[in-house]
Parts: structure tokens; sequence; C-alpha cells
């Protein structure tokens, strides 16, 4: 992203996450201070690592903490790190221990880049379970290390094979939990202060919803976070519980939702959309309210609702939608609309010769070697091309075969190294020029075997020679051009 700044942070951010206007706006003002750091350390290599970020949100589990968390990641363009503190055990105990983050982090970085690194986004989840942990206060708990980690310094981690050490000064630190039980602390402070009535800072009457915003250090000392802890966060902010609106917001608005996750997958592979009624949306919202899971079970209650529809949209070409609508007693309920969809590669066809030019030099096949990943792929384009067969069911098509024969043939010739798909394209040209379903072949390869397989099938198939050669180099294309849309590398 360009031009970082809180306020451009926070217009992405609340398009994907919902009504926590407070916690993103603290959250983006540290990331941005995250971000002039890195920056400043990118071009000088000068280290600035005061006021050092150290963030602590609380709020009920499902209200987005981590997905705010993950997509401030992407959009500094840095590696963020969840770890699930609860989880983490102290320096020579059995389990993980809190400097393994720092292999984390330097794994996570693109190529290793110290300064990527070094600046990594980590995420300490469910941290108030070290503090509730059943297990004591004693050294099994990484409670000590944790506030070495915290404080910045240099950490050194060996597990079996290697041994790394990073400064951990500059890393941009964010916990997160639920502190459940907190709230009741909070009320009976609340209660205490309204009843002696002497507190300046006193609402006038106990607030009615969530109370984790007047939550304060004394009632985080209370639930039992340690001082030495406390003193180590710069900010405690928090989340707020869903409301109706909220997650019908998320329903319909956030890319997080699972609907448009669902519709977007679907529609990008087989054409297929997901659509969702305004009555659904209320109903699915209604059942998340009445839940304590937040829009952790909106995701549950689509997956489980399409089931059916899963199982059989592949070979139903006849679906060309799913609604999600209310059925009898406000039941949800997914049905399909059956208009018939166009073949996958339908929405692709058009190319213009720009860009079949980018496409074909672009996919590169070098990853592909052997036999089995040779077939794969003729066996991917051949289901796809099933559709088409399923379309006009007399004509059996014989484009595939040839593709396939093509990719087969080139591979054997290239020996799978910095093979592209414009390799491919000239083979299947060489194949027209040729009619190469007369050449004979001695099999001595096992490629080679394929490749003579695959144009005798195609020749089997085949009337019209010439023509099954242009529609396999149209259908090639197309695949291209799909591989290509589905990776985000083409605008079409
Ligand atoms: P937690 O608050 O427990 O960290 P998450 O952020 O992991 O919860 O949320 C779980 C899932 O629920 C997310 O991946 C997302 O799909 C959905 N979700 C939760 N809160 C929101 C929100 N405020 N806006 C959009 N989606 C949300």
């Amino acid at each position: 992203m360009d031009n970082i700044t809180p306020e451009t942070l926070y217009q992405e951010l609340s398009k994907n996450v919902i009504g926590q206007e407070g916690y993103l706006k603290s959250l983006c003002n540290a990331a941005w201070l995250h971000h002039l750091r890195y920056q400043h350390y990118k071009q000088t290599g000068e280290v600035i690592d005061k006021p050092k970020q150290n963030i602590l949100c609380i709020g009920p589990s499902g209200t987005g903490k981590t997905l705010a968390v993950e997509q401030l990641g992407k959009l500094l363009n840095l590696p963020v790190i969840i770890e699930n503190a609860s989880m983490l055990r102290g320096e020579g105990w059995k389990g993980r221990s809190v400097s393994s983050i720092i292999t984390r982090c330097i794994d996570s970085a693109p190529d290793k880049n110290e300064a990527e690194a070094t600046h990594s986004i980590v995420c300490l989840d469910e941290i108030d379970k070290i503090f509730k942990s059943r297990l004591g206060d004693n050294s099994f708990l990484p409670v000590d290390n944790l506030l070495t980690f915290m404080a910045g310094s240099v950490v050194t981690h060996t597990d079996n094979n290697r041994t790394c050490k990073m400064d951990t000064s500059s890393l941009l630190i964010i916990c997160l939990g639920a502190f459940n039980g907190l709230e009741g602390i909070i009320r009976e402070r609340l209660a205490g202060k309204a009843s002696i009535g002497f507190s300046a800072d006193k609402p006038a009457e106990l607030p009615q919803g969530s109370l984790l915003p007047y939550a304060t250090e004394e009632d985080l000392y209370k639930y039992g976070i340690s001082n030495e802890f406390l003193g180590r966060i710069s900010l405690i902010t928090h989340t707020n519980p869903l409301s109706l609106d909220n997650y019908s917001n998320i329903l319909t608005q956030s890319t997080a939702s699972p609907v448009y996750q669902y519709d977007d997958l679907l529609y990008k592979t087989l054409g297929v959309h997901i659509n969702i009624t305004d009555d659904a949306v209320t109903c699915m919202a209604q059942q998340a309210i009445d839940s304590n899971e937040g829009a952790r079970l909106l995701a549950r209650i689509a997956t489980d609702l399409l089931q059916t529809q899963l199982y059989t949209v592949a070979s139903d070409t006849s679906v060309d939608s799913i609604e999600i609508g209310c059925g009898e007693n406000n039941c949800l309920v997914a049905y399909q609309t059956h208009l018939g969809r166009e073949d996958l590669y339908g929405v692709f066809c058009i190319v213009s010769p720009e860009l079949e030019r980018k496409t074909l030099s672009s996919v590169p096949l070098s990853c592909i070697r052997g036999r089995n990943e040779i077939i794969e792929l003729a066996n991917s384009i051949k289901d796809a091309s099933h559709r088409k067969m399923i379309l006009s069911e007399e004509e059996i098509i014989a484009d595939v075969y040839i593709i396939a024969a093509a990719i087969a043939r080139q591979l054997l010739e290239n020996n799978g190294k910095g093979m592209t798909m414009e390799h491919v394209g000239q083979m299947l040209d060489t194949f027209y020029d040729m009619d190469i379903r007369h050449q004979k072949y001695s099999c001595v390869h096992p490629l080679e075997h394929i490749c003579v397989e695959y144009l005798t099938e195609a020749e089997k198939r085949v009337a019209d020679w010439h023509e099954a050669i242009e529609d396999a180099r149209q259908m090639l294309l197309d695949y291209c051009s799909a591989w290509l849309f589905n990776h985000g590398q083409a605008e079409l």
C-alpha cells in the first residue's frame, strides 16, 4: 500500500473489520509509527526503537481482534506472527518457548530479510490465559521470558538444528485476550464507587452494555495480570461485542464474510454465484448474537448450509447460482437456481493479441517435472474440458489431448527446465505445421509415451485436425488466462 498514514490504514482496515472503530484507530496509529521506524531503518540502517509500542487489546472472542492484525500485516507488507501465548512454556521446559518466536519472524520474512524480520508484527493471542493458568506461577510459565521479549532485547533461540539471534526492540507486539471475568471486576469497582459516591470519574450509573471500555490497570491487576507486564504495555484498547447491524454488515460488506468468500471461490472457478437474501442476513446475524462465539459462527452456519449444494455443484452445470434464503419459521435454507452456466472458460474466452503474448510467456511450467505432474496437469485440463463436452454431448473434443501431448512433448525436449506456456504454444504450432500425428515415436522415454498416448487419443476423436489444433490453442490460452486471473496477475 502506498501513502501509509493512520487515516489511510483505517480506511482500508474498516472495509473488512466491522464495528471496531476505537480498536482499529489505536492499531493504525501504532502501525503507522512502526511503519515510519521500519522505513527509516531500511533507508539509513539506524534503529529508532522508542517509544516502544506494545499494545494490549481486550475483547470478546470472535470480534475481529486477530483479523485486524492480520489485515494490518498485509497493508504494511510485513510478516505477522500469531502465537497462542497460552501454549508457550518457560525456557528449558518441553513445548514452545518465547524465544522460538524469533525463528518464526526470521522464517516469515521474505528471503529472511533482516529488516522485515526485526520489524515483524507479533500477535500474542490468549495472553490472559498465561496469567490465569492453573499450572501456577512457576518457571514452567513463560512470564519472565515474555517480559524480556516485550521490553526489547537480544534473544537467542537454539533448537536441534540451528541457533538464531535477534533483537526484539523493533517488533510491534500486540497482545490479545478475551479476559473472561474482567467485566465482573469492573462492575464491582464501578458499583462500589457508585455506592460510596465520591469518585470524579464514576459514571452517573452503571453503564449499559460492555464494561470493557472502563477497564483500568487496577482492574487488570486484580484480574491477575502482573504489574511488570502492564508496565510494558504502552496502550490498552478493547473491541466491542458485535451488534445485529455489525453482523449483517460483516455478511454483506466485508471480505471476511463467508458468503463473499464462497462466492469468490466458486465464481472464479466455476462461474457460480452465491447470493444471500436480506431475511437470511438478519437470521444469520441473530443466530450469531444468540451464541457467544462471535463472527466465527457465521462461517460455520454458511458452511453447514451449503453442504448439499457444494456436493453437486461441480457436476451439475445447470446450476448458475446458489441462494441462501429463509424458509418456513425463519429457517435458513440454501437452494440452487438453474439457468445454466457458461462453461468454465466462457468467462475468459476473449483474449487480445497483447494479452495472448503476455499470458503465454508468463506462465511458468518450470516446476513441472516428471510423469505424475504432467499427467496431473493434462488431466486437470481434461477435467476442465469435460464441461465443454457436457454442453455439446456428442462432440467429444480432441483439443485437450493435443494440448496434453504438446506439454508432454515440450517437457521431453526441455527436460522440464525453464519451460513456459510460450514453449507449449510454439509446440502447438509445430503440431499444426508438421501434422505431427503421422509421426512415429519410438517409446524410449515415458514422456514420449504419454505424448503418443494423448495424440492417439486425439486422432481417434478428431474430424478436422487443423480446427482441433486451433481449438486447442484457444483452450490453452483460456487456461492460461484463467490461471493468471486466479493468481491476480491479469485484469481481463
Ligand atoms: P478474535 O477477536 O477472537 O481474535 P477473530 O478476529 O479471529 O476473532 O475473528 C474470527 C473470524 O470472525 C474472522 O476471521 C472473521 O471472519 C470474523 N470476524 C470477527 N470479527 C469480525 C469483524 N469485526 N468484522 C468482520 N469479520 C469479523
